[in-house]
């Protein structure tokens, strides 16, 4: 059916659209609304060089995403003050080529800041249960993280949570992938949700809490059982946790290092079958790049090597290959995960994240039956590291259009950076 789109906005769809304006013809390609990705990390002010606004959302624009959700860290400073806010805003709106929201830090040092930021527009707060890996954004204690949850209900904001409990985490290892997978066992996940499950007990009525990247079923059952007896919390897992292995990362190496690690092939089946009996509420790519150099370390020690895989272009990509032609998921709810859910759940909806009149358009289009192998070349991050080079998939994104305007098409970004803007969810109050 065709859609019509005036002043970037979706004014008619179906019988009521007149031919007019300019057209373009999607035969044969199905249109999915542009995906919100919830989580990504762009590093940028301060860690410009391990990614930057530009280059991330170039990346975006290539991979179908027509907004993000960008994290607190590896900014510096981190997302945690009113300052540091208008500072993102300022540097963010001056380069990115899609729209952007913004996540606010939950650390020990800012719970006296939530509510400032809350007013700014932050989508919510992320907290972490173990050690971030950079200095500058510490993780909570239960009794901190406690009193975020109560400081976001009362604001009715959400928490994200980085669940792995630090202390069932290992030090260190063996220097070989597997080590580091063998560090960071499932268990540390569901201590973490069941610690955070605690801590939203005393936080009040309208408490809510999204678990960020988890990689085990285990993990998702705590957040389901929770859920199943009222809890207002939910989950999203990551496209690298669906697409590889512990074999793979043997192979790969350290740019799939991250944390939650990959887990072995009867985890990944296991994922996905959550994922087919919609029991996970969103997939968001988790993009965290880092210099090409912090990568190499880890070479022959992958411990050395800075945790974070660059998978912004990944996400409808793997969600067609392998999950749409290997494992029939249905394009509704590859729309419903990578788009609608996230709008809602972080307060966009209905502007972002569905194809209806009155809605941004905000569109990803895709030809489901292209195959195609991932080349150095196509890739947007700036380090040019990304497990997913050489991989083949089936299914590409051919066209991404942000409010109306195309900037991704033909295999070239064409937007111009600035022409994102922020999306700022309800609640907040201009300043
Ligand atoms: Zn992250």
């Amino acid at each position: 059916m065709d859609i019509a789109v005036t002043n970037g906005v979706i004014s008619a769809i179906g019988s009521e659209v007149r031919d007019e304006g300019e057209s373009i013809d999607a035969t044969g390609l199905v249109v999915l609304p542009g995906v919100v990705d919830a989580h990504v990390h762009f590093n940028e002010p301060g860690r410009a060089n391990w990614e930057g606004w530009e280059a991330g959302t170039r990346g975006a624009a290539a991979g179908g995403v027509t907004t993000v959700l960008e994290m607190p860290l590896n900014a510096h400073p981190p997302t945690t003050t009113p300052a540091a806010f208008d500072e993102k805003v300022a540097v963010a709106s001056q380069k990115a080529f899609v729209d952007f929201g913004l996540w606010g830090g939950l650390v020990p040092e800012n719970l006296g800041d939530l509510e400032a930021l809350h007013h700014r527009g932050v989508v919510g707060f992320k907290a972490f249960m173990s050690d971030s890996g950079i200095d500058d954004f510490h993780r909570v204690s239960d009794g901190v993280l406690a009193i975020g949850l109560k400081t976001a209900a009362r604001l009715n904001a959400i928490v994200g949570v980085h669940a792995e409990s630090q202390e069932l985490l290992a030090p260190h290892g063996a220097p070989n992938p597997l080590a580091w997978c063998r560090a960071r066992p499932a268990a540390a996940e569901v201590a973490a949700i069941r610690r955070l499950l605690v801590c939203m007990r005393g936080a009040g009525k309208s408490v809510r809490a999204h678990v960020v990247h988890v990689s085990c079923v285990e993990g998702l059952a705590e957040v389901n059982e929770a859920r199943r007896k009222g809890v207002a919390i939910t989950a999203e897992t990551c496209p690298h946790y669906l697409a590889f292995t512990e074999e793979d990362f043997e192979r790969i190496g350290p740019p799939l290092k991250c944390a939650p690690p990959i887990r072995d092939a009867a985890t990944r089946e296991a994922l996905w079958d959550e994922v087919l009996a919609g029991r996970v509420d969103l997939i968001a790519s988790d993009h965290s790049p880092c210099p090409a150099a912090d990568k190499h370390k880890g070479e022959h020690d992958i411990w050395q090597a800075w945790g974070g895989v660059a998978g912004i272009q990944a996400t409808l990509p793997v969600l067609l290959t392998d999950g749409f032609h290997d494992r029939g998921l249905s394009f509704e709810r590859i729309a419903h995960m990578t788009a609608t859910a996230p709008a809602q759940l972080f307060g966009f909806s209905p502007r972002k994240g569905a194809i209806a009149v009155g809605a941004d358009a905000d569109f990803a289009l895709v030809d489901p039956g292209q195959r195609w192998t991932f080349a150095p070349e196509q890739l947007q991050t700036r380090s040019g590291v990304s497990a997913y080079l050489g991989r083949a998939f089936t299914g590409r994104v051919v066209r991404t259009i942000v409010r109306g305007k195309t900037v991704f098409g033909d295999g070239q970004v064409i937007g111009r950076p600035g022409g994102g803007q922020f999306v700022r969810p309800p609640g907040a109050r201009p300043h």
